[in-house]
């Protein structure tokens, strides 16, 4: 048994593609897109069971966008604890001379943003 979504879209039914066309004769229209859950092996599917494509998915977001932050307000800045370290090592650089371009010997410094582990201290 698979189950179905509507595309939650809200321009999802006016975009002109044959994969929307529906009905026969004169009798026509766009609909929006039926997308089967899972249908990329479960990727991202609580997206993706929703949505039949990222422009779909922006609109939404753009029409709703003050309901879906009221979710979850983030009322201030979250911080993750950080260590910045700064060590020298030995490298080369080029400079171009009578020659072309020529290595010569430079000590740069490397700077790495390493996690604190609050479990540990
Ligand atoms: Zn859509």
């Amino acid at each position: 048994m698979s189950n179905y979504n509507w595309c939650h879209g809200p321009e999802c039914h006016t975009k002109e593609t044959q994969s929307r066309v529906r009905g026969s004769g004169d009798n026509k229209v766009l609909r929006t897109i039926k997308i089967k859950e899972n249908r990329y092996g479960g990727y991202q599917s609580g997206i993706w069971n929703h949505f039949c494509n990222q422009r779909c998915l922006m609109d939404y977001l753009e029409t709703h966008i003050q309901s879906v932050v009221a979710i979850a307000p983030r009322r201030e800045a979250l911080e993750t604890p950080i260590k910045v370290v700064k060590e020298k090592y030995d490298t080369q650089r080029y400079q171009y001379t009578n020659n072309g371009y020529q290595p010569y010997d430079v000590i740069a410094t490397r700077t790495t943003i390493k996690r604190v582990d609050n479990d540990n201290g």
